[in-house]
Order: structure tokens, then sequence, then C-alpha cells
């Protein structure tokens, strides 16, 4: 199978993550665990960008970035450099952002991500350091609001800007790479991708025949799949009605679902970057062998592992590695029942009612799952009763055993549904009449009747083979 791309649909992305497991901020020694604080309670003079403060670089920044470069496939450079890069907005009061233009600390790297057709890589062009603005706050929506609010809390914060070549060929395509960076970099143990701002999107996007269009401000990840779709019908239309996309940066309306003209797009050069006098630069050489060492397993080797090692389907390795805490809650339960069935119940039913209920793992308790696996590994109870069980513990709570006595869910065998089959054959001459005319279906109208009859607790298949030999 491959993939056509009928309208040559071509995106790349500039992500910026914001290394928020640091205990400091990226040029001084302000806390980054602002969230829960109220606004401008952590700043200094150099994330306020008052005269005469001077930054000095946090190592352990450096680190992470060199980390997140390694787990990205990418080059670390020998050098790394930081300059200025020169605008003005109200987020920045020091007129000019410091990150990095020639010298960045990675490039040249891929992350392999689940495309249209099949496993592809997309190219990392480089994943650099600099600092996060502050943040503009508004009264009720940005068009409405009277006045405009700064919160310097976020300003100084370290961030990485990850961009890719643009080899992602659809919005389905965007969102699976920014799951699977997203999953490395939890597992990198330097991003909790829960906190507000923690990774933001830009987009290029173009089609064929026209010019590729910046679209800014895609605030959560899943919001990226439908600014691009909207995107990509926009410059459709345009080129449809014998229109030229031009070149410009676009914002997206995350209330609306649409992306609206900014301007038409500045180039590098109007930002005037030049090397940052404050800061020297970097000599990095030789850092990055040592934090190679340090560098946990990641998903895709975690995935081949829990194949090789559990001798488990590639789809449920999948599933358990897409999320750290889930792999971690797989191993644990894995270690203690039989494995493939840890697999299929973990990654097939308890993901899915999570999914359900918008409840990630934390919500689940291992020792419940290895109970329901072996109650169910012992023959004890069926598999509608253990869907129940899980459903029961995320609805209400309460533990495996006491919803199996509470709910009488202990699977009932032979005699009682060999009962059950007798009267289910008795009340039910017609179906049985059809069964022998040779109509199979009406044998599931008894089976269905048994089940009833036992409230659940035979299991499908025997109260079928059952049937079949009274039926004889
Ligand atoms: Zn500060
Ligand atoms: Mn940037």
């Amino acid at each position: 199978m491959t993939y056509e791309n009928p309208d040559g649909v071509k995106i790349g992305l500039e992500v910026h993550v914001q290394l928020n497991r640091l205990k400091t901020k990226v040029f001084c020694g302000c806390t980054t665990d602002y969230h829960n604080d109220p606004p401008n309670t952590h700043v200094c003079p150099v994330c306020l960008g008052l005269p005469g403060s001077l930054p000095v670089i946090n190592k352990k920044a450096v680190e992470a970035a060199i980390k997140v470069g390694l787990a990205l496939n990418c080059r670390i450079e020998e050098h790394t450099q930081f300059y200025r890069k020169n605008y003005y907005y109200p987020d920045l009061p020091k007129g000019f952002q410091i990150t990095q233009y020639d010298f960045p600390i990675s490039s040249g790297g891929y992350i392999i991500i689940e495309g249209e057709d099949g496993e592809h890589k997309v190219r990392i062009t480089r994943a650099h350091m600099e600092e996060d603005p502050g943040r503009l706050v508004h009264e009720g929506t940005i068009d409405r609001s009277k006045y405009t609010l700064i919160d310097y809390n976020r300003s100084g914060m370290a961030l990485l800007e990850i961009v890719s070549e643009p080899d992602i060929r659809s919005p389905k395509e965007a969102r699976r790479y920014l799951d699977k960076l997203r999953n490395i970099l939890e597992y990198l143990d330097v991003f909790d991708g829960n906190l507000e701002g923690a990774l933001r999107v830009d987009a290029n996007v173009s089609i064929m025949g026209g010019q590729r269009a910046e679209v800014k401000n895609i605030s959560s990840h899943k919001g990226a799949e439908r600014a691009l779709l909207y995107e990509i019908v926009r410059q459709k239309n345009v080129i449809r009605r014998g229109g030229t996309v031009v070149q410009e940066t676009r914002h997206f309306d995350e209330a609306r679902e649409i992306t609206v003209s900014m301007r038409t797009k500045e180039e590098a050069h109007d930002y005037r970057y030049f090397p940052e006098p404050d800061l020297v630069p970097l000599k990095i050489s030789g850092w990055a062998p040592a934090i190679a060492e340090t560098l946990p397993e990641l998903p895709d080797a975690r995935r081949l592992r829990f194949i090789e090692q559990y001798g488990i389907k590639d789809e449920h390795a999948k599933a358990l590695t897409s999320e750290l805490k889930l792999a971690v809650f797989y191993e644990d339960v894995a270690g203690r029942v039989d494995p493939r069935m840890a697999a299929v119940w973990i990654s097939d039913v308890l993901k899915g009612e999570l999914n359900y209920r918008d409840l990630t793992i934390d919500a689940f308790r291992k020792e419940h799952m290895v109970s329901i696996i072996e109650l169910l590994a012992n023959n004890k109870i069926t598999e509608d009763g253990a869907v129940d069980i899980i459903r029961t513990i995320l609805d209400k709570g309460g533990s495996p055993e006491e919803i199996v006595k509470e709910k009488g869910l202990l699977k009932v065998e032979g005699d009682i549904v060999e009962t059950a089959a007798q009267e289910a054959i008795q009340e039910n001459p017609q179906a049985v009449a059809d069964y022998k005319a040779g109509k199979e279906k009406a044998l599931n109208a008894l089976v269905g009747q048994v089940m009833k009859k036992t409230k659940g607790r035979a299991d499908a298949r025997t109260a079928r083979e059952v049937l079949l030999r009274e039926l004889k």
C-alpha cells in the first residue's frame, strides 16, 4: 500500500517544548514550578529584562537539550552559541529573545512515525535552545478584551525549538508526529506535557501549486490536526478559484477552528540576529557520550523488547509503549500473570474503558488488574464478567473480589448450564424447529436465552456446546 498524497501536501512543524522538569529557568535562578502561583511571582531582574542584568546559562538545561538531541537521532555540535533575535512585543521586555541561529546545539536527526502507508522517517532539521517569553492574558477573548495583562512567570523558561523538514503529508501524520515526540520527551523525563503551554506548535503548510503558509498559535497537539485540516482546505479553495496561495503567517483561532491572515511572512534577516555578547560560546564536545550513557530505553526500543520478551503482538506493544506510565503498568502486571493475557486486557480493554471516561492509567490499580487476570486464567469468571469488573471499578470503585461477590459473577458450569439449556429448548420450540430446519442463526437465539438464565455467568462457547449436545 502506498500513499498517493493527491494534493501534494507538505507539512513541516516547529515545536516549542518547555523543559519544565528543570528546577530553574535557563538564564536565571528563578524556579520553574510557577503553574499554581499568582502571576509575576517567579521573576527577577534577568527574566524581567531589567538594564544591567546578565544571563548565566543553566548547565542542566544544556544537558537536557543534548539528551533530547540524542534521542531524536541528532548530531550534537562541538560548539554552540546563543544569538539575539530582535523584535518588540510586550511579552519580551528586553526587546530581543536569546535563541540560537548559526550554531544550534543539535541538528540532522529524525523521528520514525506511523505514516499513512506504514512507518517512515520525519527528518529533524535542528533542535535549538532558547528562552520562553512571558505570557499575555486577556479578559475573555482576545478581540473583545479591553486590556492585556502580562505574566512574566514563564519568561526565561528553557525552551527547545524542534524544527522538522516538510516530510509530513497529512494532518493525521502531523498528529502522529506530535504524539511520538511527546512520548519520547516524557520517556526522557525532561518534560511534563500536562502543564499549561508545555508544547506549542507552529506549522508550515503547502499544497501543490502554492507557496507555504505558516500557521501559528496551535497550543494543543490535538488542535494541530484541526488547524491543518482547515488550512489545507483553504489553500485548495484558493487554487480552485484560480487564485494563488501567498507566503504569509496565519493565526489559528482555536475557538472558531479557522486560520486568519496575520502578516506576510518576515524573513530571518528582518530579526537582525547577532551573537549574544553576554554569553560566551559553549564548547560542548565531549559532553554527549556521557549523556548518552544516561539515556533511558526509548519507546521504539521498549516496543521491540516487549514483543521479544513477552511474546505479544506488535499492535499491543505499540499501544502499551505509547505512554510511559502505561508501559510501566504493563510490565508490573506482566511480571505476575500471563504477559500475553495482560497485554490484551490492558491495551484492548482497560485502555478503551479509560479513554471512554477521559481517565489515565493512574485511575486503575495494578493489583486489581492482576486479580482480574488471575480470575480469568483460573476460569472463575467469564470475559464479560471481567469487563463488568473493570467498568464497575472505574465507575464506583471497589475491588475485583468484592465486585465478584456482590454481583455474583463467579462462572457457572456443568449442571447449571445444562439445566438452563434444557429450559431454553423447552421454552422456545420455534427456535428449535428453525434450527432443525437448517437455520443456523436460531442457535444464537437459544445461546442468548442460556446467557440470560445464567445472568451472563455462563461462558458463551460452553453454552453453545451444551445446546448442540442437547439438540442432537
Ligand atoms: Zn528570573
Ligand atoms: Mn522559537
